[in-house]
């Protein structure tokens, strides 16, 4: 896990309560019960401050919250995205991305017990229309029996030809084994320029 002091910079919705900041950002997106908090969890580790922060507390999940991991970096844990989306959180995250000058990369997350849905398939159209650089990452890869997986796997290996703006070798990651986690953690310390 990282050694950083890990502080809850803000929270926002609109494009105006955004924080300045000179931090790299790393954004964490995806379709609700994908994984996202685990994940935030494994990579920011045990910090008192991101536990409490990075809660399932209605109202406060579906904001954008920026966690400053020491000088490094800035983690960005983006509203969980789904068929009820209300307008101005589709607002936030296009707000959001359209906007951040230091955005290394975006961390898509699809759910590797299920593979590619459509709700992902809509993210991954508004990733590439903004052409930000992004990585897929498939969680919970503990959960499913390996054939499951290696399924899963392929939908999205498949589908990842059409998507230009995103790195073409997916991260298959478990939060709960760990498995995976320093490889990520490596590879955004990597982006980041660490
Ligand atoms: P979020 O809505 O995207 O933030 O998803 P959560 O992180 O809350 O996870 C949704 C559900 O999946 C919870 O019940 C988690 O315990 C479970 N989950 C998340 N990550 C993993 C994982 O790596 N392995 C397993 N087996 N379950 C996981």
């Amino acid at each position: 896990s990282v050694t950083h002091k890990i502080e809850h910079l803000k929270s926002a919705v609109y494009e105006d309560q955004l924080p300045e900041h000179d931090l790299p950002e790393v954004a964490f997106i995806g379709r609700s019960n994908v994984g996202k908090s685990s994940l935030i969890k494994a990579i920011l580790g045990e910090a008192p401050e991101a536990r409490v922060r990075v809660s399932k507390t209605p109202g406060h999940t579906k904001v954008l919250n920026f966690f400053t991991v020491g000088k490094q970096l800035c983690l960005v844990d983006m509203p969980g995205y789904g068929f009820h989306m209300p307008e101005h959180y589709e607002k936030s995250v296009e707000g959001f991305l359209s906007s951040r000058k230091k955005l290394s990369r975006v961390i898509f997350l699809v759910d590797g017990t299920v593979g590619v849905t459509p709700t992902d398939v809509t993210g991954l159209n508004m990733m590439e229309e903004m052409s930000l650089p992004y990585i897929i990452v498939l969680t919970k890869i503990d959960k499913s029996k390996p054939a499951v997986l290696l399924k899963n796997f392929m939908s999205v290996r498949k589908y990842i030809d059409q998507l230009p703006a995103c790195l073409q070798q997916p991260f298959l990651v478990s939060s709960l084994t760990g498995e995976g986690v320093e490889l990520l953690q490596a590879f955004i310390a990597h982006v980041t320029g660490h």
